[in-house]
């Protein structure tokens, strides 16, 4: 099925059963929430949204199946019924034996990466989304990102550009030193990477290397079950395997995994650390007393564990998954006969636009990830996320890494097509004014994390001038 000349409408194996008004602020209205927030679109308010992309975490719409979850909660503080049925489902789609829930991932990461990473502690990854690499400096460690060079093109067409670079894993594995390297992730699909996927056949290869080295790999699941769409569809051999099959077979090659289940467990809060290691489990449950709550809650409303067991099995589901990514495509197609440059192909859950060719006359030290997110909320109450020099920059906005994003994120089972339609419309017109839009500074630089809480102002052209001929 497809529109007029267009990209594939995506099919939605879902109906209505509970509907939300859409605000539709008006241009003064943006003008003014835009001065407000300082820029920063994390400090609006939904009232003032129409479309919000920012994130597709903890965003989903839950399914009747999940709301009736909720209705039968054994809110017991010890041994409830739905940490029993939520345990169930975790060790049948992964086979770790140890499972503890925690209320989003980043206490799964928090708990994990407080038990294994010490001060000078190397931890590889293909890449580290930000909440991951926060925790492992947190504790002292440093965070090394590992994926293939064809992760930083934008243009190269290649099925799995989340793949891990084994030969910089080996080389690091060689030389890092006795006991230095306490753990090695894996991100699927990879966020911080324009949502690209990881093969098996790559996966296969890294587990083999850490477990040489005796390096215990952990996957970061958020989106394993969108990974596992990709190696269906895109590796040879893998057609005939079912959605839970494929995610198996790479928890089969892995010693845990830390999961936000608001990403791929379909539920707007709750998350879990699972580990095959009896001794590190032990270590676990007591960080995860600590930081997040008994093991059978782990911060959680038992219900919530309820509503996430039905959401992580509903993640595998083939139909779910193809109007998923087939949303992801619809919009790409759109952007893509309107001339605009994004990451391609593109991944699971989200479009990323490329601002260095969006926006070729804005420097890093300009911040056009965050000038280009300013635009489309101003031209159509869009709301984006910068995914670089940000988000992941180091210090006075030079940017670490050599990827700079704009995320449209998808919310899973919330927007329709002509809502994507909507938004390619938006882009669209930013994209045919690009010449005139002009850059941002910080005016508040939070320590961590800066992208939540950091404000901007615009800055005149001359103004940024001066200090790059210095
Ligand atoms: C969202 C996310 C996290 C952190 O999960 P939260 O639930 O937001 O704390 C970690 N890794 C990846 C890849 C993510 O996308």
């Amino acid at each position: 099925m497809s529109a007029p000349d267009g990209p594939a409408l995506p099919f939605e194996p879902f109906k209505a059963k509970v509907v939300e008004r859409i605000p539709n602020p008006s241009r003064e209205d943006r003008e003014r929430a835009l001065e407000r927030a300082g820029f920063n679109l994390f400090n609006l308010r939904s009232a003032e949204i129409r479309i919000d992309l920012l994130t597709d975490s903890g965003t989903g719409a839950m399914s009747d199946r999940q709301w009736s979850a909720l209705m039968v909660g054994d809110e017991a503080y010890a041994g409830s019924r739905n940490f029993e049925e939520f345990e169930a489902t975790v060790r049948e789609l992964t086979g770790f034996p140890f499972v503890l829930p925690t209320h989003q991932g980043r206490g799964a990461e928090n708990v994990l990466v407080s038990v294994l990473v010490r001060p000078g502690s190397i931890v590889p990854n293909n890449m580290h989304f930000d909440t991951t690499e926060a925790h492992v400096r947190n504790r002292g460690g440093e965070p090394k990102n590992l994926a293939s060079a064809d992760a930083y093109d934008p243009e190269s067409d290649l099925p799995f550009k989340g793949n891990v670079d084994l030969d910089r894993l080996g080389a690091l594995l060689r030389t890092a030193g006795e006991g230095r390297v306490p753990l090695a992730f894996v991100t699927l699909t990879n966020n911080a990477g324009a949502g690209q996927p990881v093969s098996f056949a790559n996966f296969r290869a890294t587990a083999e290397l850490c477990r040489s080295h005796g390096v215990p790999l952990y996957v970061d699941m958020c989106r394993w079950a969108e990974n596992a769409y990709f190696v269906k569809t895109r590796e040879p051999g893998m057609r005939e395997r079912s959605i839970a099959e494929i995610g198996r077979a790479f928890f089969d090659l892995a010693d845990g995994a830390t999961m936000s289940a608001k990403k791929d467990g379909l539920v707007n809060i709750g998350g879990f650390v699972a580990t095959r290691d009896a001794r590190v489990a032990d270590r676990l449950k007591e960080a995860l007393i600590l930081y997040e709550g008994f093991p059978t809650y782990g911060g959680l409303a038992r219900r919530d564990l309820g509503a996430m067991a039905v959401g992580l099995a509903e993640a595998t589901d083939l139909e779910y998954l193809e109007h998923r990514i087939g949303q992801v495509r619809f919009l790409a197609g759109l952007l893509d006969r309107a001339g605009v440059p994004f990451f391609k192909p593109v991944g699971g859950h989200a479009v990323y636009l490329d601002v260095r060719r969006f926006l070729p006359h804005l420097d890093a030290a300009e911040l056009p990830g965050q000038a280009l997110v300013v635009e489309l909320y101003r031209e159509g109450g869009v709301r984006a996320v910068e995914i670089g020099s940000i988000m992941f920059g180091g210090q006075d906005g030079i940017p670490a890494r050599p990827l700079e994003m704009v995320r449209l994120a998808i919310p899973r089972r919330v927007y329709s097509a002509s809502h994507l339609a909507y938004v390619a419309d938006v882009v669209a017109r930013v994209h045919a004014r690009r010449a005139e839009i002009g850059g941002l500074r910080m005016t508040h630089r939070p320590e961590r994390l800066p992208h939540f809480t950091a404000r901007f102002a615009p800055v005149e052209r001359a103004a940024v001038a001066a200090p790059r001929a210095a």
